[in-house]
């Protein structure tokens, strides 16, 4: 070990990604700091309150529990004594205009029974696609999510079983190549917009959601994704592990081509040995990098990249229960590729929507006052970089729509019922979270922005400097992050001669 690695690893940002490195770090005996810009610890995972309402403000959905299992096994400590979780069934409930509704479950004997119900000649379909799938689960998330791409190399060995797989299609027209039923098609392709891609365009690597969904089913942690920060947070500390909030990172220090300490907001400097970036990839290279000669390639590179799309939040407490709604329910609205091509490549605010509704007081009542309950809902929109809509003109009108939409779909007397509200929107995304273009889930996961073509989780040219989060391999959602967080901390326990 050198002596520059007694000093300690810095994780700027506490998003779930950056609370893993630490924790996995902090278990392997290297000391660590994490540096978060906003007052409380969670990234997107943000808990507001408002009038005794409690809401988490980002992922709601989660699965694949095991990669939040092994942090806890990690650091020798029964995740039963920080955090409880629920299954939830159905995992969704999928609701379209013209009244068809379908449970999304893992059991599949109901599965089959809803599809032969709506389109018989599509259950043969149903159990060709899961098994595709299936497939791509192996390959995608149990033998690659968690392994480093570096070079290009580690691309020509996963190549084989990508071409097998077909990856170079979208995940939109592998649905179709196994089923017919326009409603059906839209029910299992839609999920990649929870890692921030078009269906018609992500890689049908990403086809593996479904099969991860299955196998682990969608869990809420009690008391909310909020619940899940603090868990990870407390299991951190408990480590010895130095969470301080409130602390924006102003600048990277390097020296010789190496990182070499952390600069502060507060004009506080701290030397460290490395630095695990959970910020906004872009932000990284753009704002907090000043070593102009060795930037300029990367920043390049970056600015060739298409980002996720945006989105626009309304969360709001109603001063009733509605104990009929699913935790969670995808509105689907009167257009599928027309609308997205709207968000993704026209930049247009469309008058129709495609929303997710999340219902958590079905679940868990705690996080309303009594006899209330609470919600949010989001609409995908464009990026900054493919539309500029004025948000503090549009939002409130965007908002009084959404919420007269949900209101006739699914809430009767939603909007006299209504306690309080509050918007986020893109323009939050780069305010709040310093997200590049407002992009909800950085990089798009198409096939040339995945693994190898994603930021790497090692920057090559500049010493000591890791990435972790959603713009680096595998991707957005929790468990992509907490998986990135487990290729990341190898890489640096490797060099820091601790692995
Ligand atoms: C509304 C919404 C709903 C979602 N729903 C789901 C879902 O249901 N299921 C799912 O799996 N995923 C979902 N996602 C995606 C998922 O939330 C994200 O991909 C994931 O949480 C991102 O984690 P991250 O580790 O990349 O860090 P982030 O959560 O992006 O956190 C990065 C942190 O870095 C901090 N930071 C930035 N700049 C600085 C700086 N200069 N100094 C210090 N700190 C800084 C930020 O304040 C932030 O706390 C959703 C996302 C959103 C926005």
């Amino acid at each position: 070990m050198t002596n520059s690695a007694r000093l300690p690893v810095a994780v700027i940002g506490a998003g779930f990604g950056g609370l893993a490195a630490a924790i996995r770090l902090q278990a392997s005996g290297v000391p660590t700091l994490v540096l978060e810009k906003r007052d409380r610890p969670g990234g997107r995972a943000y808990v507001f309150e408002d009038e005794g309402f409690t809401f988490d403000a980002g992922p709601t959905v989660i699965t694949a529990p095991e990669c939040i299992e092994e942090l806890f096994q990690l650091a020798q400590r029964p995740m039963a004594d920080y955090l409880e979780f629920v299954q939830l069934d159905p995992m969704y409930r999928l609701s379209w205009e013209d009244g068809y509704t379908l449970d999304y479950t893992a059991d599949l004997e109901r599965m089959n029974a809803q599809i032969a119900a709506h389109s018989p000649a599509d259950v043969d379909g149903y159990r060709r696609f899961l098994e595709y799938s299936e497939a791509v689960f192996q390959e995608g998330y149990v033998k690659l999510a968690a392994v480093p791409f570096l070079d290009m190399w580690s691309m020509v060995r996963a190549g084989p079983q990508l071409a097998r797989l077909q990856s170079w299609r979208s995940v939109y027209s592998i649905v179709a190549k196994y089923i017919k039923d326009p409603q059906l098609r839209q029910a299992f392709s839609y999920h990649t917009l929870l890692v921030g891609g078009n269906p018609f365009t992500s890689s049908s690597i990403y086809a593996l959601i479904h099969a991860l969904e299955r196998r682990w089913g969608v869990l809420f942690p009690r008391g909310g994704t909020g619940a899940l920060v603090q868990a990870l947070a407390r299991l951190y500390r408990d480590l010895g592990g130095d969470l301080r909030v409130d602390c924006p990172v102003d600048r990277i220090d390097t020296n010789s081509g190496r990182v070499s300490g952390v600069c502060l907001e507060s004009g506080e400097r701290i030397p460290v040995s490395g630095i695990v970036s959970n910020a906004d990839v872009v932000h990284t290279y753009e704002k907090l990098l000043r070593d102009e000669s060795l930037l300029d390639r990367k920043r390049r590179s970056l600015a060739r990249k298409r980002y996720s799309m945006s989105l626009f939040v309304v969360y709001f407490g109603l001063r009733r229960q509605h104990p009929q709604l699913a935790h969670h329910t995808v509105l689907f609205g009167p257009r599928y590729k027309e609308l997205l091509d709207d968000i993704f490549e026209r930049g247009v605010l469309a008058d129709d929507f495609s929303l997710y509704l999340h219902a958590p007081s079905v679940t868990d009542p705690n996080l309303a006052p009594p006899g209330c309950s609470a919600y949010y809902v989001l609409a995908p929109v464009p990026n900054f970089a493919n539309g500029q809509i004025d948000w503090s003109t549009e939002a409130p009108r965007f908002r009084d729509r959404i919420l007269e939409y949900v209101e006739k779909r699914c809430i009767p007397g939603l909007r006299e019922d209504l306690v309080t509200s509050r918007m986020f929107t893109p323009q939050d995304f780069v305010t709040e979270l310093n997200a590049h273009q407002g992009s909800a889930f950085s990089l798009q996961p198409t096939l040339t922005q995945s693994a190898y073509f994603r930021v790497h989780n090692r920057d090559a040219r500049i010493g000591g400097l890791y990435f972790v989060g959603a713009g680096t391999h595998p991707g957005a959602g929790v468990p992509g992050v907490v998986n990135s967080a487990k290729a990341t901390a190898g890489l640096v326990l490797q060099d820091q001669g601790a692995a």
